[in-house]
């Protein structure tokens, strides 16, 4: 069931809007803006009815702070109050509440309009997420990693903390399509994909499909002979799969990885080290492919198989 955070100050008047729609939704009740705000924060709420006159914090203050969080500024907010002037109005709806309720109100009307904000909710919450996710792997897609990549990058700068960027690839992968098919193809992008997400599980690691047979993930915290030794893991791991491979090529389905640590220092040089994750790559084809080569943070090369060019 759907949650809704009512805000309001007055037992009785909450207690009106609960009954008006807890038949459809799961109800939630904060006397002040204060709790009102702790929950929002905490909690997930799909809309909140927020009364503007309260003691303490008032609606509007407590509509601006939910505005200004991340965690929080998504989550429509429909004000409802006896101010029936039309510049409350105004300013209620210029700070980013999405509609505006006078009191007393019709039952019916609260309703209706909590229903639509809900589904327009739902409705921005799906696009959102399909245009952030790859629809054959379901992991993220290139868009969520352009996004998160920066986010995470001038976080890394911020707290010196080391950073790994990764590139995967899988080998031969042309050969496999052209000896079992395109839709067989598709199937073992999905088991790889899932396969190496297994592996990047904590909530600082990223993994994203970067296009075609090709994936990319940052892992951050780790330096680079222990993320070394992790990736060199996550390649054994796609082999032990023991896909077969088009017969010409070799007996299972295998990745070639490259990737590279640092402590980042500038903002904005992502894409000069996810250059060098790919560099590491190509040099991971050329090597003989099925293994991973690696740029330390003194950008010396950590080979997982001696070269075989
Ligand atoms: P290498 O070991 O050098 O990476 O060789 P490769 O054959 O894997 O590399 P190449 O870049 O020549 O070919 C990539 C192939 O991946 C070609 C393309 O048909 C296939 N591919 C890309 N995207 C998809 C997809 O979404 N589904 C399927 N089935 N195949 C795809
Ligand atoms: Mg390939
Ligand atoms: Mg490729």
């Amino acid at each position: 069931m759907e949650r809704i955070l009512i805000v309001d100050d007055s037992p009785l008047q909450a207690a009106q809007l609960k009954s008006i729609l807890e038949k459809n939704y799961d109800i939630t009740i904060a006397q002040t803006a204060e709790v009102g705000l702790r929950y929002a924060s905490t909690e997930t709420f799909s809309l909140i009815l927020l009364d503007v006159v309260m003691p303490g914090m008032d609606g509007f203050t407590l509509l601006k702070k939910l505005q200004e969080e991340i965690v929080t500024q998504s989550i429509p907010v429909i004000l409802i109050t006896s101010l029936s002037d039309i510049e409350n109005e105004q300013h209620g709806l210029v700070l980013g509440a999405v509609d505006y309720i006078t009191k007393p109100f019709s039952p019916l009307i609260v309703e209706a309009r909590v229903n639509t904000h809900i589904k327009l909710y739902n409705y921005r919450k799906q696009v959102e997420y399909q245009s952030m996710t790859d629809q054959l792997t379901g992991v993220a897609n290139r868009r969520q990693h352009d996004h998160y990549s920066i986010i995470k990058w001038n976080e890394a700068v911020r707290l010196r903390v080391p950073f790994s960027i990764c590139m995967f690839d899988i080998d031969f992968f042309k050969a496999f399509n052209d000896t079992f098919g395109h839709p067989a193809g598709d199937k073992v992008i999905t088991s790889v994909a899932q396969t190496i997400s297994s592996y990047l599980q904590r909530s600082t690691d990223f993994f994203a499909r970067y296009g075609g047979e090709e994936f990319v993930a940052f892992i951050l915290g780790g330096n680079s002979t222990k993320t070394f030794k992790h990736v060199t893991k996550i390649r054994k791991a796609v082999e032990n799969l023991h896909i077969p491979h088009a017969p010409s090529v070799s007996e299972w389905v295998t990745i070639s990885i490259g990737g590279v640590t640092l402590v980042p220092q500038s903002e904005n040089a992502y894409p000069s080290y996810l250059k060098i994750a790919d560099t590491m790559l190509y040099d991971a084809k050329k090597f003989g492919r099925n293994q991973v080569v690696w740029a330390d943070e003194k950008m010396h090369q950590l080979l997982e198989k001696p070269a075989t060019p």
